[in-house]
C-alpha cells in the first residue's frame, strides 16, 4: 500500500511540471481557456490532458493521477462522474448569482 500523501506530493510535482513543458513549448497556451470534462470550471489550455472522451484541466489531471496510482480509479469515466455534483455545484453557482437583486 503505498502512502498517499507521498504519492500525492509526487504527483503535484509531476502535474506540474507537464504544465510548465506547455507553457514552455508555447507560451500563449497560459492565455488559451476551455471548459474542464471533469469539474466543469474555465481553466487554462496549459497541463490539460486528453483521457479519451474528455479534457481534463491540470488541476483535475491531478485528481485523476492520484486516483490511479492509488488504485481509487479504473478510469476517468469514475472521476467524471465522481465529479458530478461539483459541477452542477458550478452551474447552480452561475443560477444563484444571476438570481440575485431580483427580490429587491
Ligand atoms: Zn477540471
Amino acid at each position: 500500500m503505498k502512502d498517499k500523501i507521498k504519492v500525492t506530493e509526487e504527483m503535484q510535482l509531476v502535474v506540474e511540471q507537464m504544465r510548465l513543458d506547455d507553457i514552455e513549448e508555447n507560451p500563449d497556451i497560459e492565455n488559451e481557456f476551455f471548459d474542464c470534462d471533469c469539474c466543469g470550471q474555465c481553466k487554462c489550455v496549459a497541463g490539460s490532458i486528453q483521457y479519451g472522451d474528455y479534457r481534463l484541466c491540470n488541476d483535475c489531471v491531478l485528481f485523476a493521477e492520484v486516483g490511479f496510482e492509488l488504485k481509487k480509479l479504473n478510469s476517468i469515466q469514475d472521476l467524471v462522474d465522481a465529479m458530478e455534483d461539483k459541477r452542477l455545484e458550478e452551474i447552480c453557482g452561475f443560477i444563484k448569482n444571476d438570481s440575485n437583486g431580483v427580490n429587491n
